[in-house]
């Protein structure tokens, strides 16, 4: 479509280089921060992203699937790009071509790595996925010691890392990091007396909470963007500097009007006004990832106050109660998350409402409108 949207993504680059060097900081200098920058980076654009951490000092970058990586080394991305979630059997060829690191967690794709590394004369590091109580993708623990043996004859690769993933540790009192991480270390231990392993297991939560499972690499995603993975702002916690949320999402009033009391407002007349009501027409609605289940839920900063979303979320529009806020006119900005004034929103703000978490609102509002990265 020709016409801009009137809403608009902003992402701060400079908040996204302060979040890395501040997580750099909290996981040791020595220790390799991988930028998780899968879901084009949590809505955030992967490509300027993947920039901005690599002008602080990044090297290594994790995605999920094959398509993501080839696009980041065809942008120009160097250093390191993991493919976590493994890839097809028929698609190996392009990591030699790309130089990616595959995750592997099963013998039919280590050997379709390893004979297409004979073929062409080439040895590519793999990592080893181990699933130490997350209870998602990788092997059990007790798997691992045959799994790697059986790697020693597949001469077209090299077992280069050993990589799990914590499922609770947003949550400095849950119980599950620590024997996860006995398991991962147990593992690691035995196995780096064969090997020369990179291991890693920490994401955003870990860093922030677990700092001893940093490990030699961390893989963080969430902090990278401003927020803590538990949601709240627990930067008070960092001694060295605040995570800086990213992303702030813009739109502007289409029209103001003054309804009557007793008026239905939107589909289904879910609102209905009790007294004389300013309502202003915005055009943001689901379709912009703006939610449907914050219909008569949401707020939004408009001339510098919080205004609340009366009546349901359209496809394309929503309405605000705009009765307390002076002079709102046609064209006026609207905040729909990040700041305006003396007030902000964040995307925790957001989930709360609506039972989420701020990773997905960011992938939503992120990955459904124009982007700006400044
Ligand atoms: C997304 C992801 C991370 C990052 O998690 P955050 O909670 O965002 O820090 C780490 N490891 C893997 C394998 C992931 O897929």
């Amino acid at each position: 479509m020709s016409r801009n949207s009137c809403n608009r993504i902003h992402i701060d680059s400079s908040a996204l280089h302060n979040n890395y060097r501040l997580i750099q900081r909290c996981s040791g200098e020595k220790v390799p921060v991988m930028a998780m920058v899968k879901a084009d980076a949590y809505g955030h654009g992967m490509l300027e992203s993947a920039r901005a951490f690599m002008r602080a000092g990044c090297r290594d970058f994790g995605v999920a699937e094959l398509r993501e990586a080839v696009l980041l080394r065809q942008a120009g991305i160097g250093g390191n790009i993991y493919v976590t979630l493994g890839l097809d059997t028929g698609e190996v060829e392009q990591v030699f071509r790309y130089d990616l690191i595959p995750v592997v967690y099963s013998h039919g794709l280590a050997a379709a790595l390893s004979a297409k590394g004979l073929e062409l004369g080439r040895k590519i590091d793999v990592h080893v996925k181990v699933d130490t109580g997350m209870g998602r993708l990788g092997l059990f623990p007790e798997d691992v010691y045959t799994f790697i043996d059986s790697l020693q004859s597949l001469k077209g690769i090299r077992p280069a890392g050993l990589m799990s993933h914590f499922p609770e540790s947003d949550d400095q009192l849950a119980k599950s990091t620590e024997s996860s991480f006995c398991k991962f270390k147990e593992l690691c231990e035995t196995l780096k007396s064969r090997f020369s392993l990179v291991c890693h297991i920490a994401n955003s939560g870990a860093v922030l909470n677990f700092a001893h499972t940093c490990c030699d690499m961390v893989r963080a995603g969430i902090a990278l963007y401003g927020y803590h993975p538990a949601g709240g702002d627990f930067s008070d916690r960092l001694a060295t500097g605040r995570l800086e949320p990213a992303m702030s999402f813009i739109s502007r009033v289409l029209q103001v009007k003054t309804f009557g009391p007793g008026k239905g407002i939107s589909y289904g007349h879910s609102f209905r006004t009790e007294k004389e009501t300013k309502i202003a027409v915005i055009p943001v609605g689901y379709e912009d990832g703006y939610s449907r289940l914050l219909s008569n839920r949401g707020e939004v900063l408009v001339g510098g106050r919080m205004a609340n979303v009366r009546g349901r979320i359209c496809m394309n529009m929503c309405m605000l109660d705009v009765t307390r806020v002076k002079g709102v006119t046609a064209g006026d900005e609207v905040v729909l998350l990040g700041r305006q004034g003396d007030l902000k929103i964040t995307a925790d703000d957001i989930a709360d409402k609506i039972g989420t978490i701020s990773y997905e609102i960011l992938c939503m509002l992120g990955n459904n409108n124009s982007r700006y990265i400044r």
